[in-house]
């Protein structure tokens, strides 16, 4: 079997990063910015950026219908930061239409304007798999009331910071600024 290929889509914000850090964990790195870009792949990144610019993006090129798919299809999907917002079911604070595959109200830019970019440790206590885990913020959201469905993985000060329904994973912050790629092998590992 060759290595799985994993997706990032490419609108904008921090693809070359998830692609160095997809290619860090043994798989290849595809842009997705249409429909046929989806096939074949083990699972897909939607990267952190700015998610009002993303979401217009996919009105453009037609890809609500083909990523809302592929997550039913029951392959995994990693959406970090920009993307966590894309994964939630709600939006507040400048709601943007969403894929709504994880029961979590996501609130943009919850951190506020003074400390809008920090770096900061996984608290002790959580799932033991990301413990010490480095997490790097920028202008991050929040994900607040998971509902029933969804696992905490990570929190951070007490808020959490990655969550997990189903094959989907939402991630507040950005794992591929980390060297730690445990994030990015956790998608891998679903896919299996
Ligand atoms: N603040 C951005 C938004 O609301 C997300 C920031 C990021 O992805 N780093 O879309």
């Amino acid at each position: 079997m060759g290595s799985p290929r994993v997706g990032i889509l490419a609108i904008q914000g921090d693809v070359e990063a998830h692609a160095a850090a997809v290619r860090g964990v043994g798989a290849i790195p595809v842009r997705v910015l249409r429909e046929k870009d989806l096939d074949g792949l083990a699972a897909l990144i939607l990267p952190g950026g700015e998610s009002t610019t993303i979401t217009k993006g996919m009105d453009r090129l037609g890809l609500w219908q083909p990523l809302a798919e592929f997550a039913n299809g029951g392959r995994p999907i990693l959406g970090t930061c920009a993307g966590a917002i894309l994964m939630a079911r709600e939006v507040e604070h400048h709601p943007v239409q969403t894929l709504s595959l994880i029961d979590v109200t996501a609130r943009r830019n919850a951190y506020g304007t003074q400390v809008d970019s920090f770096a900061a440790q996984v608290d002790p206590g959580g799932a033991d798999r990301l413990s010490g885990f480095r997490c790097v913020f920028i202008r991050a959201p929040q994900l607040r009331r998971p509902g029933p469905e969804v696992e905490v993985l990570a929190r951070v000060a007490g808020e959490a910071v990655l969550v997990q329904q189903g094959r989907c994973l939402a991630a507040t912050f950005h794992p591929e600024l980390s060297e730690d790629r445990r994030v990015h092998r956790l998608l891998l590992e679903l896919a299996d």
